[in-house]
């Protein structure tokens, strides 16, 4: 989908560009101030990271997150009816717009001991990388421009959003881009996500994610032997979808990640269970995979003795949807992901193109500019309570965003 963004000689000559952007007065004291920030942004990290963000749980941060866009001055600041927090950078009107987004909910469960130390350069906490440290970027990003006096040719909205984790299953994207006001002007999104500057995403890994149950009528292991056993059938569904093959290119995994069922080893079980997680950059393939598990299932199912699958049924299966993330292959050649590259080549980062699942599925799925790039810094042990982020060279990360957000949305001189 072309920009509708004013910079197009930007975004055929990035590299003149961004060379000419960085040779401004107003963007070195940008990048100095980014510098000189780094105490404030590690209190900032350690604070967010103190406060319990569990999926369908980031009410707190929601809250502390306005009350910082509130402090730097950002407009129209507000929350939406999920939690995802907004402010803009200039007074908003309907012209397209750049967002920049980092998600606030963590993998962490409540009730999670969310200390943070600090070691030198190294700060420590459930979630101080994974997604404080992108959360940090953004503030860091809304603080420099707001103080700068760069003039900006389009508008930039800074978004914390919710529900990017796990069950959380892109709640919050899928939102904005569905039932908001936010799915016509949201026309670019880069997505940070956290820690590093080497990456930058491409290709949107989708995943397809079911719970299958089987149920019949249970009994005894010796005197009811011979009745339909959903173990086993459970068994028999999954080895027989698991001898299917996938495709190498476009990569295309499956995992049966949880099963259980049964009460005791002398009875029949009256229900088996099973959770399945596929995985594909190709809307296509992820079709095939999926439709090839209800077949698998179905046969499991038909192999049933007529007399308990017919009449009220009493051998039966059901196959929910848990988990649902657009896939979208290229988006390689966008002027977003030509500009990061541009950036890094000018700030002699060596950066490549990442094959993964984050917040910009949503928008990539729907063909708009989007892109994942980390926050800066370094980061480990994400989603363990052993995480660490090292803040050393984190403003390389700042100045790389700061950079790319100026040649996307351009500047008057
Ligand atoms: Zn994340």
């Amino acid at each position: 989908m072309p920009s509708r963004f004013s910079a197009e000689t930007a975004a055929s000559l990035p590299q003149k560009e961004i060379a000419r952007l960085a040779e401004m007065r107003a963007v070195h004291s940008a990048f100095l101030y980014l510098h000189n920030q780094e105490m404030e942004f590690r209190r900032w990290q350690r604070e967010l990271t103190e406060i319990p963000a569990p999926p369908f749980g980031e009410a707190a941060r929601s809250h502390w997150l306005r009350e910082r866009f509130t402090a730097l001055g950002l407009e129209q600041v507000h929350q939406d009816e999920l939690g995802n927090v907004f402010g803009y950078l200039q007074p908003p009107s309907s012209a397209p717009l750049l967002g920049m987004s980092a998600h606030l909910d963590t993998v962490f469960p409540l009730g999670t001991r969310l200390e943070t130390r600090e070691e030198g350069n190294r700060l420590f906490g459930p979630g101080i990388s994974d997604n404080a440290a992108g959360i940090v970027a953004i503030l860091a990003l809304a603080s420099a421009l707001k103080r700068s006096e760069l003039r900006l040719s389009s508008n930039v909205v800074f978004i914390g959003n919710v529900g990017e984790e796990g069950e959380g299953d892109l709640r919050g994207m899928r939102h904005l881009f569905s039932s908001s006001p936010w799915k016509e002007t949201l026309q670019s999104l880069l997505v940070i996500d956290g820690a590093g500057t080497d990456t930058y995403v491409t290709q949107a890994l989708g995943s397809r994610r079911f719970e299958i149950t089987f149920r019949g009528p249970g009994g005894h292991s010796w005197s009811d032997f011979g009745i339909p056993n959903p173990i086993l059938l459970l068994s028999r569904a999954l080895a027989r979808f698991s001898e299917g093959e996938v495709p190498q290119s476009p990569r295309t995994t499956f995992n049966v990640g949880v099963i259980h069922g049964g009460t005791s080893v002398n009875s029949i079980p009256e229900s088996a269970t099973a959770r399945v997680d596929l995985r594909s950059a190709s809307r296509e393939e992820l079709q095939r995979l999926e439709a090839r598990l209800h077949e698998c299932v179905n046969e499991a199912w038909s192999e049933v003795a007529l007399p308990y699958r017919a009449g009220d049924a009493k051998v039966r299966f059901a196959i929910e949807t848990i988990g649902d993330r657009p896939a979208a292959e290229s988006a390689g050649d966008s002027r977003m992901v030509k500009v990061i590259r541009a950036v890094d080549a000018h700030l002699g980062i060596k950066s490549i193109p990442r094959l993964a699942s984050t917040d910009a599925n949503v928008p990539l799925a729907l063909g708009r500019e989007a892109t994942t790039i980390g926050s800066g810094g370094d980061g480990g042990g994400a989603h363990t309570l052993r995480e660490w982020f090292d803040c050393t060279n984190r403003d390389l990360g700042l100045k790389r965003i700061l950079l790319t957000v100026l040649t996307l949305t351009g500047v008057n001189e």
